[in-house]
């Protein structure tokens, strides 16, 4: 019998009848003839509101605590569904994801899955049970509670459906699918109907609110189809899927905006071998996780400015972490600038097209925006711009490549 992974996130659990929905959703699945695995979010803002609450407690809470807390949210969710279940007639029965051997790492409030034990699931679908499992958690090899990052419920959702061979993980969601850029920013956004991994890969990553970029990897990695779609209607959504031939054509396919952004510029570093090495090795082992790496040379070569972008939280540690780097390196100055965004064009069609970089530089030039940084990848396309020019700059650009609704 095939297997079907669904998803819902918070949006979609966040009421009492809501929930009643998802639940009639997942029955519909099974009396269709699929073994049904549901994986929830926490109820509405609840992860939100708990976190407020720990900040309230604590200016700094551990953050083995915080996952401690975090998790409770989930662990409401999975059971009100599987009473809903139960009070529709069927039979279900919720895991949380310790329960499920969903094992981390113990990097808490953004630990990995090391592996998935699948048997637990597998025995209570053979016993024709919906099996509900908490998103977004896991448990060390230790037995101490991991969350594995905002959103990640998705990864929960993708990497067990790869750990039981389903045949698609559908994400219901608040929005109908995935959108050619933020419908409230530009409304000329369109639906997409399907992308390949790697795009949504570099969407996710580059701050297209809808999927959690770990999911995606799993889904690239293990062949997972995966089909966002919205938890209040049947119109079929976006379906992410391996690459095809025809793919190619469209050259962007997405235009995104980055805002929860930051750079970290370390000023008047000597311009020697290692120098490089020391200040991320200190940045690796506080796990902060570096977007673009910026290094420009200056004083005929015997200064540099390093640096690189992160999350404007992460920017903030970072800043400390290098504050105590100055003991072993000689920095002249630390700059820490939180009023940027980046905005990127995505598309596997610059793989075979070219001119791309010039038609960006171009439109925004006619904007009149500054752009900041410039960074590039196979696929993607991406500058760092002020704030206050970032909705303008992703305007621009949507239109400038053809995207807008009607064209
Ligand atoms: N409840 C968690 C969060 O809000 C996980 C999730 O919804 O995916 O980040
Ligand atoms: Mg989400």
């Amino acid at each position: 019998m095939s297997i079907i992974v669904q998803k819902f996130g918070g949006t979609s659990v966040a009421t009492a009848e809501k929930i009643h929905r998802a639940a009639r959703r997942a029955i519909k699945a099974k009396l269709a003839g699929k073994q049904v695995v549901m994986v929830v979010s926490a109820m509405g803002h609840t992860t939100d509101e708990l976190l407020a609450l720990a900040k309230e407690v604590s200016p700094n809470p551990p953050k083995r605590e915080l996952d401690m807390l975090l998790t409770t949210g989930e662990q409401v969710s999975i059971s009100l569904m599987a009473m809903a279940i139960h009070a529709a007639g069927h039979e279900a029965i919720s895991f949380t994801g310790g329960q499920v051997g969903m094992v981390t790492d113990a990097a808490h409030t953004k630990a990995r899955i090391r592996s998935i034990d699948g048997s637990r699931i597998r025995r209570h679908l053979d016993e024709g049970k919906i099996v509900i499992v908490a998103g977004f958690q896991g448990v060390t090899p230790d037995g101490a509670i991991t969350t594995l990052g905002r959103g990640g419920s998705d990864t929960t959702a993708v990497a067990l459906a790869a750990a039981i061979g389903a045949e698609v993980c559908e994400i219901y969601t608040d929005v109908d699918g995935v959108y050619t850029t933020d419908p409230r920013i530009v409304p000329q956004a369109r639906k997409v109907t399907q992308i390949s991994y790697d795009e949504m890969l570099e969407l996710a990553s580059l701050g297209a609110g809808v999927m959690h970029s770990r999911s995606i990897e799993f889904g690239k990695k293990y062949n997972v189809p995966i089909h966002v779609r919205s938890a209040l209607t049947d119109t079929e959504g976006t379906m992410i899927v391996a690459e095809t031939k025809g793919m190619e054509d469209i050259v962007v396919r997405g235009v995104t905006l980055k805002r929860d952004l930051a750079t970290v510029v370390l000023q008047g570093v000597p311009n020697q071998p290692g120098m490089a090495s020391k200040i991320f090795a200190q940045i690796a082992k506080h796990n902060i996780v570096v977007d673009d790496i910026i290094q420009n040379i200056y004083s005929q070569g015997a200064e540099a400015n390093i640096g690189f972008s992160t999350t404007t939280d992460d920017a903030k540690e970072a800043a400390v972490i290098c504050r105590e780097l100055t003991k072993e390196v000689p920095i002249k100055a630390i700059e820490v600038d939180d009023k940027v965004a980046k905005v990127s064009i995505v598309g596997i069609g610059m793989k075979t097209h070219t001119g791309v970089a010039a038609k960006m530089f171009n439109a925004l030039s006619e904007a009149k925006i500054n752009i900041k940084h410039i960074s590039t990848s196979e696929i993607v396309i991406s500058v760092i711009v002020d704030l206050k020019d970032a909705e303008i700059a992703l305007r621009t650009l949507h239109t400038a490549f053809g995207l807008d609704n009607g064209e």
